[in-house]
């Protein structure tokens, strides 16, 4: 949100700027500019950086009656987004959009770019963040584009979930985002080393995501099936012939961990996807899913029976 409105402010800062001198809009901002420009906040430092370095949005401290000008927080914007120069020399934005020979190009312009500044910057912001958050080390392993709409890994077009389903989503998620039982999470509660967070239900490792997917020695019958499964879902389709021509064969366990993990979370896989399968094997393993955490709660309810 506050990466929407710093977007606004810039690019209606701009838009004053293509105006002609004597617009009252602009006279209006100019007075106020002016008028930031003489008081502590004008002599307030701050960074000068780009919007490759990420900032958080800046703001300026309180003035003693307790609000900024406008001026104020554009400048501190602009300056997050390495437009320094253009706070500085307000003409130099038509020498910038030179091409343009309007101002209502130029502010188009202007408004284009702006909008991929902040989206640079808020990306950059964004995976500094999620990298200090542990919490979402599995997601961010496949996670590598700013992408918040990224809801449509369970959708089902035909035919509506049913309770199952609906517990095979919510589990998903929570393995996504890492808000799930698994001991490297449920660690962190009672403070636990990491080292020592180990899987009750092989007791030789960590019990991460990976290690509940793909590793533990609990779930590996289960986890055969399922993998023999999708196997010979992908050698039913056209794939088949496409192997047949020379082309690599799928078979899961020989795939890189990262896509296996993967795939186990519902990512896209470009085999599954090109044979259109994707919502039949994401349904398949999600369920599956479901049954191994079924199998992993009856199992810690009669460790803690004996
Ligand atoms: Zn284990």
């Amino acid at each position: 949100m506050e990466a929407r409105f710093q977007c606004a402010r810039v690019r209606l800062w701009g838009k004053i700027h293509f105006m002609p001198h004597v617009h009252p809009v602009r006279l209006v901002y100019q007075a106020s500019a002016n008028y930031d420009a003489h008081s502590d906040a004008g002599d307030e430092p701050f960074p000068r950086v780009d919007a490759d370095d990420g900032f958080e949005v800046m703001r300026p401290n309180n003035q003693k009656h307790g609000w900024n000008l406008w001026p104020a927080q554009v400048q501190r914007d602009l300056y997050s987004l390495g437009l320094e120069e253009c706070w500085r020399r307000p003409e130099s934005l038509l020498e910038m959009f030179r091409t343009a020979d309007t101002n209502e190009k130029r502010s188009k312009e202007w408004k284009i770019m702006i909008k991929q500044k902040v989206k640079k910057r808020e990306q950059v912001r964004w995976k500094r963040c999620i990298h200090t958050q542990t919490m979402l080390r599995t997601y961010i392993q496949f996670k590598s584009e700013l992408c918040l709409e990224d809801s449509e890994y369970l959708c089902d077009p035909h035919g509506g979930w049913n309770d199952l389903g609906l517990s095979a989503r919510k589990f998903l998620t929570q393995l996504r985002t890492g808000s799930n039982q698994l001991r490297i999470n449920t660690g962190r509660w009672c403070e636990l080393p990491v080292e020592e967070r180990i899987c009750l239900m092989c007791a030789k490792e960590v019990e991460t995501e990976q290690h509940f997917l793909l590793e533990c020695s609990y779930y590996e019958n289960e986890r055969m099936e399922l993998f023999s499964s999708v196997d010979k879902m992908i050698a039913a389709s056209s794939h088949a012939s496409i192997v047949a021509a020379g082309g690599d064969e799928f078979i899961m366990k020989n795939l890189p961990t990262s896509e296996q993990l993967s795939i186990m979370m519902a990512n896209n896989h470009t085999i599954i996807e090109r044979e259109k399968l994707s919502q039949k094997v994401r349904r398949m393993i999600a369920l599956e899913l479901v049954s191994w955490q079924k199998k992993r709660e009856n199992q810690l309810e009669m460790m803690e029976e004996e």
